[in-house]
């Protein structure tokens, strides 16, 4: 008889702990950040809660009431590392008046280029709408701006609701948006748990937390002065 073991949690707690409608009602930094940035619908909020193991922890934008802030979340994870996941308001709405998108604006500006613990911008596309305009305006934001004026931040491209599509469409889509963002791009879906995993893997690899291996019964690793005797 073969038994599966559950998957073992990656993250052991995470809290909301500020939001701000302007960049300088933001507390300051007490871990570093990794910001999560996109189009309106298109499964941010999903995402994150998928990686914090929540259900409802992010508010979804059609939450009524739901304010354009940016909101911060602090995990702790397994192997004991503290990050704060941001969740930027999202863009791309028909509607926003031009005094809402010059705020967004402003708002998003000063936290991409300003804030010093951010390390990562993760960037979301929906798999079958491709990159648009906006989205390149975003990564553009932050690489437009020379290293030494803003923090060294990393961008992890994300392409969203994988499971909209079949095997050999999710395939066609992904090489057509690789090209056309001329880097690596990951794949993720709410319904496919390896891409949390995945996904988990390359920000950790990419932040340089967590590179301990992830077995709950492994040895504490030495502490310096032990690992240098
Ligand atoms: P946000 O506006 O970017 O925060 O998007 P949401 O997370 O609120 O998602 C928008 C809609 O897409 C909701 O109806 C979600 O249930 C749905 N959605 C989000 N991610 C996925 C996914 O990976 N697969 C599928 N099938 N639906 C998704």
């Amino acid at each position: 008889m073969s038994r599966t073991n559950p998957p073992v949690p990656r993250v052991v707690s995470a809290e909301f702990t500020a939001g701000a409608a302007r960049a300088e009602q933001l507390p300051p930094p007490k871990t570093i950040e990794v910001a999560f940035a996109g189009r309106s619908n298109v499964g941010k909020s999903s995402l994150m809660n998928a990686l914090l193991e929540r259900k409802k922890l992010v508010r979804t934008s059609s939450t009524p009431g739901c304010t354009r802030q940016i909101s911060l979340f602090e995990v702790t994870t397994r192997l004991g590392s503290r990050l704060t996941l941001a969740d930027l308001p999202g863009y791309g709405y028909a509607k926003r008046s031009h005094s809402e998108r010059r705020e967004w604006a402003d708002l998003i500006q000063t936290y991409l280029l300003k804030r010093p613990a951010l390390a990562a911008l993760v960037a979301l596309v929906d798999v079958r709408r491709g990159l648009q305009n906006e989205d390149e305006q975003l990564l553009e934001l932050v690489e437009s701006v020379p290293k030494k004026q803003r923090p060294p931040v990393e961008i992890v491209l994300v392409a969203t609701k994988l499971d909209k599509l079949s095997g050999s469409e999710r395939k066609v889509a992904m090489n057509q948006l690789k090209k056309q963002c001329s880097r690596p791009i990951l794949g993720f879906s709410t319904e496919l748990p390896e891409t949390h995993e995945l996904l988990w893997r390359q920000l950790l690899a990419r932040l340089d937390i967590d590179q301990r291996p992830a077995d709950p019964a492994a040895p504490p690793a030495p502490v310096p002065s032990e690992a240098g005797a």
